[in-house]
């Protein structure tokens, strides 16, 4: 935007001499040549990411200043235009309304001011009989009262970016909230079967693709619906979430566990061996059994469970219904233990 910029004004600025608006001697290629100078060197250090150390990375200030003393230089120059060319320090404050607040607009706005009294003063010391004084005392009052309003609307402006920047931030927090609910289950927090039937397609191509092992547990609790008549719900719910807790701890990161309905969990294993798979369902097993309720001692928890390794070229269809097979024949063989699917 700069660069467009100083280019509208640079072409401005030489039409403005070749038709004598302008002092003839304008030296409008150094004054350019300085400021397009100046960009590239924070061009550079923002796209080195020097500037990220400073308190204002964008360095806005710093761009605006530069160009509110260029535009000095060039109202100097600018004989009759003066009035005219008072608007470019104007543009150069439309820059400060999308980044600064109005406290900054006002230090921007008197930085302005203080470089146009300026040039009056030093206009007035060195050649008084030029000046026209109603000119410049006129000059001088539309600025400070243009840039009195840029402060007030500028500063509305920027209110109201920073509420639609925080809604924005709002809604994408939500957005997140959302989306983690959505994969989830209520009770346990673990992932719900939804999300654990998206990522089994995944995890299936990538076995497929790398040849990579890929094992499926199944796992119902026993006698689940006895607890729930025995103890009441509550006390059913604090089973599932204690297995689902033990189950969270005692896998592998890697490791996909899922609550599959009701008292029915799955665990999706990559990249491990049967041996491996069996050892950590077995594991889970014995930690599952040894667990006190505080709401009856003499109560006994287990779980039987399928396992099935994925083979390849079959569907995720297949693949859950031979460990849902394996579970079958868990439960039917006297329940309590982990059944492995033949090849
Ligand atoms: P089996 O050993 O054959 O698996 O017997 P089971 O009693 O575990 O199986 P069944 O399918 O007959 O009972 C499952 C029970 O799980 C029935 C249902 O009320 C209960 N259940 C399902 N979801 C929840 C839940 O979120 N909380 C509680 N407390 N109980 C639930
Ligand atoms: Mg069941
Ligand atoms: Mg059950």
């Amino acid at each position: 935007m700069a660069l467009y910029s100083y280019l509208l004004l640079w072409m401005g600025t030489f039409l403005g001499v070749q038709l004598s608006a302008f002092e003839p001697g304008t030296p409008h290629a150094l004054i350019f040549g300085w400021l397009y100078g100046i960009n590239a060197l924070f061009y550079l250090m923002i796209r080195s990411g020097c500037s990220e150390r400073l308190k204002d990375p964008s360095l806005t200030f710093l761009q605006m200043a530069t160009g509110i003393l260029a535009t000095t230089a060039i109202l100097y120059f600018s004989r009759e235009l003066r009035g005219a060319m008072l608007s470019i320090y104007f543009m150069v404050m439309t820059f400060g309304v999308f980044a600064l607040d109005r406290r900054g607009l006002m230090l921007m706005a008197l930085f302005t001011l203080t470089c146009f009294t300026g040039l009056q003063v030093f206009e007035l010391s060195t050649s008084p009989h030029s000046v026209v004084f109603s000119y410049l005392i006129g000059h001088w009052i539309i600025l400070a009262l243009g840039l009195c309003w840029f402060i007030y609307v500028g500063g509305y402006i920027h209110n109201l970016q920073t509420r639609v920047r925080d809604q924005r931030e709002s809604l994408r927090e939500a957005h997140e909230r959302l989306s983690a609910i959505a994969i989830r289950d209520e009770l346990t927090g673990l992932y719900n079967r939804r999300h654990f039937l998206e990522r089994l397609d995944e995890e299936m191509s990538l076995a497929e693709r790398n040849g990579s092992a890929l094992h499926l547990a199944i796992i119902d609790l026993d006698h689940f619906k006895q607890v729930n008549d025995q103890y009441g719900h509550a006390a059913g719910d604090e089973v599932l979430c204690r297995f689902s807790n033990l189950a969270s701890q005692g896998l592998r990161r890697s490791d996909l566990l899922a609550r599959y309905g009701g008292e029915e969990f799955v665990v999706l294993f990559p990249h491990a061996s049967k041996q491996a798979c069996m050892a950590a369902m077995e594991r889970l097993r014995d930690a599952f059994a040894s667990q006190d309720f505080g709401f009856s001692g003499a109560m006994q928890t287990s779980f039987s469970a399928g396992l099935a390794a994925y083979q390849k070229g079959e569907s995720a269809e297949s693949f859950t219904h031979r460990a849902d097979t394996a579970l079958y024949e868990a439960k039917a063989a006297g329940r309590n233990r982990i059944h492995l699917t033949g090849e």
